[in-house]
This record gives C-alpha cells, structure tokens and sequence, in this order.
C-alpha cells in the first residue's frame, strides 16, 4: 500500500507548541518532528497531551503558540489542504454504522475529491491489506473490535497518505488484533509511509518506533530511539526484588541499596534496584535464602516509570 509520493521534506514539524484550557497548559512549548519514512511514537500517561498535540497538527484545535508544518502546509492556515495528505486512526472508531465495510471505504474516500472509479480500484486492496476481504459487504456492527480498527486504518489509507496519524491504534485490542495491526504498521513504514502514533504501551513503541518522546504535562522529557532514551535515562541492569511484607522489604532496600550502590524503588511487593554493575547485589542476593529476584535489562517502561512516576492517572 504504497503513498502516493515519498516525501523528502519532514512531513510533520512542530516547534514551540503551547495549548492551554483556561489556566491550564496542556502542551508547553513542545517540539517534535516526523522524519520521511518514519515511525515516531509520542508516549505519555493519560492526560499528557499526547491527542491535543494530534489535534493541533491536524488543525482540528487552535494552538495559543508555536508554529506546525505539515505535509509542507502551515497549519492552522492550510489545514485542510494539509490533512488531504494525512491519514487519521482516532482513538474511538467512527465508522458509519449504516454502511458496510466497503461502502465505509467509498464513503470516506469521496471526502478527498477520489473519483468513483479510483475507489472502486483501490477499495479490494485496502479491505485485503485489512484481512477484512471476506467482509466486504458486511455492516459494521458485525464486526469485532480488531476488524473495526482494521478498518478505521484502512479508511486512513484511502487517500494513500504521506504521514498517517494513529491516536492509542492498539488499546482495547486482544494480543492477536494488536499484532495484526503491528504487522500492518510496519509493512506500511517499509513501504515508505511517515507515521506518528500515540501510545501508552511501552512494548508498542519498542516494537515499531524508530525515534520516539517521552511526555508528561504538555512537555517531552526525553526523545531519541528506543535505545537511546534507555541508554541516556536509566542504568541497564534491573533486578526486581519480591517479597510479601511491604515495610520489610522497605527496611531491606534502605539497609542494602546504598551501599551496593543501588537506586531502588519500591512498587507494592516489589523492590526494583536499577544498578550498573550487578556483581554486589547478585552475590548478596544469592545469600539472602528468602527473596526471590529476577534480573533483566532495562526497558523503555522503566525509563517511562523513572520519568512520569509510579503514581496512578485518572
Ligand atoms: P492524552 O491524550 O495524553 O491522554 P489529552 O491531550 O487528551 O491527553 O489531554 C491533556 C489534558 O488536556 C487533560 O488534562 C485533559 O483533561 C485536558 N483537555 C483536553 N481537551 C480539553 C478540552 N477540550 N477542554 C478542557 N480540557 C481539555
């Protein structure tokens, strides 16, 4: 599903990005920028700003500062004409539930001035790249939630965009429908689509992202690819630590984590030490017969957990 031109220029610029709701600045001067043929992934906890920073690359929210440009159009001023070269998967599916698969297809494809014949000629192909040929004349309310998203992202790529922007593509999806539409994602990017996604699952962005930010409060506080962000933000060695007593297991991280030079953090029943060297704290684990730890690298959740907090949103 090639686009329909590869664009050389970056297909979404933003510089200095500032959204606020009364005395609330829900994105504070936030820089970012999808390179051609790229995937990015903005990764923030719920309320970071993440789908208003969307928003304001489409055009669809006004922004109080900072400049975007997208598909080589400045948006606010040539939103319209710039989202005729974008693809959008919403966070919530909007199909119209009247129409079946195809004619969802067709539908959304005349919003971009695509003649009827074309439609018809590319439609097989989407509903294929979909996995959704067999319910071509199917209506949308027979049909799962994975084959919805599908769908949605078909309809994204109706207009064969040069940047498609997905908002959260996989939450609400089973393991095999995000697999699905992992597999989709980068055989889009392989065949020379930019594409920028939200997402809060840090295994997602890991899997498809080759440079991706870290925000929280309107701000990005780490960008680069996935190694990177972990190399920069966080020591490479994790050994988690369980037990069932809480404040013992507080009492041991206090007594033990200083000396063996080890940054802990306590997270229920778990004690995670974040270590550069695991030497000292193997051998003095091997020697404490009642805990039992298990020892891993670093991951991009870790870097997430250090820089948004442990706390719960919502
Ligand atoms: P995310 O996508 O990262 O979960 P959002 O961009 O949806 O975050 O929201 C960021 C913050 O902006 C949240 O605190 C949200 O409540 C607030 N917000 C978003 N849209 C509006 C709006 N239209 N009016 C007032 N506050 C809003």
């Amino acid at each position: 599903m090639p686009a329909a031109t590869r664009a050389v220029a970056s297909p979404l610029r933003i510089d200095g990005l500032v959204k606020r709701y009364g005395a609330h600045t829900v994105v504070d001067q936030l820089s970012l920028s999808v390179a051609p043929g790229e995937c990015f992934a903005l990764l923030g906890p719920n309320g970071a700003g993440k789908t208003t920073t969307l928003r304001c690359a489409l055009g669809l929210t006004t922004p109080d500062a900072g400049q975007i440009t997208l598909c080589g159009e400045p948006v606010p001023a040539r939103a319209r004409e710039a989202r005729m070269r974008v693809g959008v998967v919403p966070q919530f599916d909007n199909l119209d539930p009247d129409f079946t698969c195809t004619e969802n297809l067709r539908v959304f494809g005349r919003y971009f001035g695509i003649d009827a014949a074309t439609l018809r000629e590319r439609t097989p192909a989407l509903l294929e790249f979909a996995g959704l040929a067999h319910k071509a004349d199917a209506r949308i309310q027979d049909l799962s939630g994975g084959m919805k998203r599908r769908l949605t992202l078909a309809r994204a790529l109706v207009n064969r965009p040069e940047l498609l922007l997905l908002d959260e593509p996989s939450t609400g999806l089973d393991p095999q429908a995000r697999h699905l539409i992992w597999r989709r994602l980068k055989q889009l990017v392989a065949d020379g689509t930019s594409v920028l996604l939200t997402t809060h699952f840090m295994d997602e962005a890991e899997r498809l992202a080759d440079r991706l930010a870290i925000m929280d409060n309107g701000r990005i506080l780490a960008t680069g690819s996935p190694r990177e962000v972990i190399a920069a933000h966080i020591e490479p060695h994790v050994v988690e630590v369980y037990g069932d007593w809480p404040e013992g297991m507080a009492a041991w991280v206090c007594t033990h984590g200083e000396p063996l030079s080890v940054r802990c953090e306590l997270s229920g029943d778990t004690a995670f030490c974040y270590v550069n060297d695991t030497t000292a704290l193997l051998a003095h684990l091997a020697q404490q017969g009642a805990l039992r730890y298990l020892h891993r690298p670093a991951n991009l959740e870790d870097v997430f957990l250090k820089l948004t907090g442990r706390d719960l949103r919502d």
